[in-house]
């Protein structure tokens, strides 16, 4: 009796359906997704509601809104007031300080008109929330935060998202000396005047965007070094920051 051979067509059958199998499993489109994988997309989605929002609401440089959109914002706020992450509005995050209004965020990074590699400072950490904005813009972000809690808080929140800005402890009316020039500066609290530190901190050419004025509100200003004594000042509407402090504190 002649021996029952497999036939060679029935080989390739299985081998096609093996390297199938294995490809599908190596396919993410394939994979069921982990119930944190789903929260986080629902998150971006909600995320990129909100730029859209902004959008209506005048804020018209896409690269602001991309950022906006790619940021979970709920992770920088306490789990009590997830559902509120994604709203365009200020929320406590302890100290008695704020993670700053979505659409207030949005319009002074438009007014920093940011470019790939720019190195920025920041001053007022706080959440992380702008410094997070700001590293997917593709800037080099420092920024300093004048609690110990909040910067410690600010720098697990980032480095666990992935941001690696560089985050100091300590007064923002000193600045970074040892870091300056700065292309840009930041302040997202509000000083009664101009900071003369951080003004000298600016690269010629370079920018400042802050909220100027006393507790019952600030002017949104633009202080712009166009030679090394000369400065001139603009004004971009009315505000409600917290106030920028001396010192630093717990
Ligand atoms: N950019 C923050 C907004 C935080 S509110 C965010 O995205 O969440 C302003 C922050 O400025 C507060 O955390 C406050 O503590 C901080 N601040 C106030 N005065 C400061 C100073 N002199 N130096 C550094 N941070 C200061």
């Amino acid at each position: 009796m002649k021996p029952k051979t497999k036939h060679p067509l029935f080989l390739i059958v299985i081998a096609f359906c093996c390297t199938v199998s294995i490809t599908c499993a190596s396919n993410n489109k394939y994979k069921q997704p982990k119930k944190s994988d789903i929260t986080m997309q629902d998150s971006l989605k909600e995320a990129q509601k909100l730029a859209q929002s902004l959008k209506r609401k005048g804020i018209s440089d896409e690269r602001v809104l991309t950022a906006i959109a790619n940021v979970p914002r709920h992770e920088f706020i306490d789990k009590s007031l997830r559902e509120h992450a994604y709203i365009d509005r200020p929320l406590p995050i302890g100290k008695d300080q704020t993670i700053s209004q979505p659409f207030t965020v949005a319009y002074q990074s438009e007014l920093l008109q940011l470019k790939p590699s720019e190195k920025v400072l920041e001053i007022g950490t706080g959440s992380g929330y702008q410094a997070a904005v700001l590293c997917e813009m593709g800037v080099d972000v420092y920024s300093i935060e004048r609690f110990q809690e909040l910067h410690l808080t600010a720098k697990e929140t980032l480095n666990k998202l992935g941001y690696h800005p560089n985050l100091f402890f300590g007064d923002g009316y000193e600045g970074l000396p040892d870091h300056a020039p700065f292309d840009k500066i930041l302040i997202t609290a509000a000083p009664k005047e101009i900071p003369q530190k951080l003004k000298q901190q600016l690269k010629i050419g370079g920018w400042m965007v802050l909220p100027l004025g006393g507790s019952q509100g600030q002017k949104m200003t633009v202080v712009k070094r166009v030679s090394k004594d000369k400065f001139t000042e603009s004004v971009h509407g009315d505000f409600i920051f917290v106030p920028m402090k001396e010192g630093t504190a717990e």
